[in-house]
C-alpha cells in the first residue's frame, strides 16, 4: 500500500512539474525574413474603423502566452470592430450579448470553472446609442465561431453572417466551443470563398470591396475556418484583425504560443496555429506600422478609434 502511495506521489509530482514547465518561456523559432510586397489599397475617404468594446474576461498573462506571468492580471476584452465603408457596413465579431449569462453556461465546464467575466454595454446597445441601425449592415464577419465572438449575434437578428465553408462545417459539427452558435439555429449565413489571389504571404484572399481596404485571408488553426482581416483606412494605416491566433499581443511580439492548457482548451490545430504566429511575427517585422489586433487584447483595443469619438 505504501509503495502504491509513493508511486502515485511520484507520478503526481512529475505531472505537476510538467505542467509548470508548460507555462515557461519558449520562443518559437523564426526563419529569416521573407520578402514582403505590400499590396496597394485605395480606401475611400469616408471609410472608418471603430472598436466597440463589449465585455471582459478576467484572467492572467500566464494563460495567454508561454512566459507570461501567471500572477499578472490581464483583461481579456470582448467586442466587435465596426467598418463603415460607402459600399456597406461590416462588423467583425460581436462581443458579449445581452444573454451572456445564459451563453456562458454553454461553454465547457473547465472553462466555466476557471473564467470570470464582466458585462459592458453590448454592441447592439452601443450601435443604437450612436444612431447606427444594424439591420442595414452588409455583414457580420466572424474571425471564428467560438461562443465569446458570437454571443452578441443574438441581439442583431437578420444581419447576414459571413463564414467560409470550413468554419460553416465547424459550426455544424464542431465541439462544445461552437455549441452556442449552433443553438441559435438558422442564422442568415452567407458562405464566402477566397477568390482574390495571394496577399501578404497568404496563398488566397477575399478583397471584400475590391479596393484593398478590407481583405480576408484564411488562417486555419485556432479553428478550421479562422481568418485574419487586413484593414487599410484612409491615410494608409493598416490593421490585422487576427482573432484568437494569440490572446495577447506578446504572442506575436515574442513570438510565443499559448501555454499547453490553453491550447488544449481552445486551439483546433496547434501546429498550424504556431506556424501562423511566426508568420504574423515576421510580417510585423517587415511592416512595423502594421497594428496587430488580437481579439482579446484590451490594451490594443483601447488605442483604436471609438464610436462617438
Ligand atoms: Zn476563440
Amino acid at each position: 500500500m505504501k509503495r502504491i502511495l509513493l508511486l502515485l506521489l511520484i507520478v503526481l509530482l512529475i505531472g505537476l512539474g510538467a505542467l509548470a514547465v508548460s507555462f515557461m518561456p519558449a520562443k518559437l523559432a523564426v526563419d529569416s525574413l521573407p520578402k514582403v510586397l505590400v499590396p496597394s489599397a485605395n480606401p475611400p475617404a469616408e471609410m472608418r474603423l471603430y472598436a466597440i468594446e463589449a465585455g471582459k474576461m478576467l484572467s492572467q498573462a500566464g494563460f495567454a502566452y508561454r512566459g507570461g506571468n501567471i500572477a499578472e492580471p490581464r483583461v481579456f476584452g470582448m467586442g466587435g470592430i465596426l467598418i463603415k465603408h460607402p459600399q456597406g457596413t461590416l462588423l467583425f465579431d460581436t462581443g458579449f450579448g445581452k444573454d451572456v449569462d445564459a451563453h456562458f453556461k454553454t461553454i465547457p465546464a473547465l472553462m466555466q470553472a476557471t473564467s470570470k467575466y464582466e458585462k459592458e454595454p453590448t454592441v447592439a446597445v452601443q450601435l443604437h446609442a450612436a444612431g447606427i441601425e444594424p439591420s442595414t449592415f452588409k455583414a457580420v464577419i466572424l474571425t471564428h465561431s467560438h461562443w465569446d465572438h458570437v454571443s452578441g449575434l443574438a441581439d442583431l437578428p437578420g444581419v447576414p453572417v459571413w463564414v467560409n465553408d470550413q468554419e460553416m462545417s465547424f459550426i455544424k459539427y464542431g465541439d462544445d466551443a461552437t455549441a452556442l452558435i449552433r443553438s441559435f439555429g438558422k442564422l442568415n449565413y452567407r458562405v464566402y470563398n477566397f477568390p482574390s489571389g495571394p496577399y501578404l504571404g497568404f496563398k488566397k484572399s477575399y478583397d471584400v470591396f475590391d479596393d484593398g481596404s478590407v481583405v480576408l485571408v484564411p488562417a486555419s488553426g485556432h479553428t478550421p475556418g479562422s481568418i485574419i482581416a487586413f484593414i487599410t483606412v484612409p491615410g494608409g494605416k493598416r490593421y490585422a484583425l487576427i482573432g484568437d491566433l494569440v490572446w495577447q499581443n506578446e504572442g506575436v511580439e515574442i513570438p510565443a504560443e499559448k501555454p499547453w492548457i490553453s491550447r488544449k482548451l481552445v486551439d483546433w490545430d496547434e501546429s498550424r496555429t504556431r506556424d501562423l504566429i511566426v508568420q504574423m511575427h515576421q510580417l510585423k517585422a517587415a511592416m512595423p506600422d502594421l497594428v496587430i489586433v488580437p481579439a482579446h487584447d484590451r490594451r490594443v483595443w483601447d488605442t483604436l478609434p471609438k464610436l462617438g469619438s
